[in-house]
């Protein structure tokens, strides 16, 4: 590694320094400080490896069952790990590919936790995930495990993911994984096929035992293809059901790759006079394992993702690289470089995004908006808001209306770049 503790103690805590405070955590409880995503994020997810024995039809990293030879080795992970922590002791998710086809996982588990790291594993549901090796994470000083499922029953599960079984195994997981006292998180993706599935796996995540569920819209990118997409009226009926479930639920919910979810939330708390903030206040079921949340965090503001060679992107889902940690310094390319400044600018937002009253709070997936459009500035394809003085401009007949405007603006899957 060629930056090795360079820019100073691990230890330095970068929150409190001027800038925005919009990822600031819940007032009551007051667990963690106000985060500054100008200088740090909030998430830092590494891609440990692409391989992995599953095939999921929309998979992100196009995994495969081997594992690449120019895979970040165990001490490049380690010195990007010791970089991380310049940002504070912010939280670090181990995912894949199937993390647990590096045989250096629980060292590395074990050397971000003595730097201070709060860390989490996103392992696949294979039999790789044995109780024996969760038991010594655990022991190595990880906070939480999380299983993907993908549909209420094996059915739907595994004919997403591929593979018979998978569903089960995610079941197992998740018992074994509390059993020997690790706090567990489900993720889950939303996509057209499984709409009508949503009812259903609210049910089930209130039977899990989870402190988290982590609710993925997909975005079209990888092996995942723009008719796979549910529409943008499907997910706001899914963001809905998801507030519905979080004034009862006994963990939390988070929306990714949806920020247009903040959006429904402040409006049906508004309608509903309500002041409980779901978003990062409510009960704090997942700061039971310290982890917590934060609000508003997003591609490249409060987040920060590392492929499996050591690309940074802005986050898993957004293919434009800003360095590579055996050349770059991660932290200077958080802080500094043109990519992650321009993301963290909402002035750059265009169309009704730009226009829109929740722009603070929300300003749309700039990853669908780069999948679909080309241009991670453009407005978000897949909201079914309208900003009154957007739907001014279109009265007006100065703009088109979603359909036109985002028809002009689609980008052919031929011209996508693939990671
Ligand atoms: S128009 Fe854009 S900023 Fe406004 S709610 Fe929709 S996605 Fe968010």
């Amino acid at each position: 590694m060629p930056h090795p503790m360079k820019h100073g103690h691990p230890g330095g805590h970068p929150h409190g320094a001027h800038g925005n405070t919009r990822g600031s955590t819940p007032g009551r409880g007051g667990a963690m400080p106000p985060l500054d995503f100008d200088q740090a994020p909030f998430l830092v997810i590494w891609e440990t490896t692409q391989a992995c024995d599953l095939a999921c039809k929309h998979c992100r990293a196009k995994a495969q069952p081997n594992r690449h030879p120019d895979e970040l080795t165990t001490a490049e992970a380690k010195g990007m790990l010791e970089r991380i922590r310049e940002f504070g002791r912010i939280i670090f998710v181990f995912s894949g590919g199937d993390a647990f086809k590096r045989p250096d996982i629980v060292e590395l588990v074990k050397y971000g936790a003595d730097l201070g790291l709060r860390m989490a594993i996103t392992p696949a549901t294979t039999p790789l995930a044995t109780r024996e090796i969760m038991q010594e994470l655990k022991d190595a000083g990880l906070s939480r495990l999380a299983v993907s499922l993908d549909g209420s029953n094996s059915g739907i599960h595994d004919e997403f993911r591929q593979v018979c079984g998978s569903f089960d195994h995610g079941l197992r997981i998740l018992k074994e994984a509390q059993e020997i006292g690790l706090t567990t998180q489900v993720n889950t993706v939303v996509r057209k096929n499984n709409l009508g599935d949503m009812d259903a796996m609210c049910r089930l995540m209130t039977e899990l035992g989870i402190v988290f569920w982590e609710v993925f819209f997909l975005v079209p990118m990888g092996r995942a293809r723009p008719e796979d997409v549910a529409s943008a009226q499907g997910f706001e009926n899914v963001f809905n059901k998801l507030y519905d479930l979080s004034k009862t639920a006994t963990f939390d919910i988070k929306a990714t790759a949806a920020p247009q979810y903040g959006r429904v939330v402040m409006q049906r708390r508004a309608a509903e006079q309500q002041e409980v903030d779901v978003l990062t206040g409510g009960t704090h079921h997942s700061l039971k394992d310290g982890i917590g949340r934060a609000r508003n965090v997003t591609d490249g503001d409060g987040f920060m993702f590392i492929s499996h060679v050591g690309d940074i992107y802005p986050s898993g889902f957004l293919p434009v690289k800003a360095g590579n940690v055996r050349s770059d310094d991660l932290v200077d390319v958080y802080r500094h470089s043109d990519l992650f400044r321009a993301l963290r600018d909402r002035n750059n937002l265009k169309g009704k995004c730009h226009s829109c009253n929740y722009r603070p709070n929300c300003g749309g997936s700039r990853a669908r908006a780069y999948a679909m459009t080309g241009d991670y500035h453009e407005a978000e394809p897949f909201c079914a808001y309208i900003p009154p003085h957007w739907q001014k401009l279109i009265d007006e007949g100065k703009v088109p209306g979603d359909a036109e405007y985002f028809a002009a603006r689609f980008r052919a899957v031929e011209e996508r770049p693939m990671v």
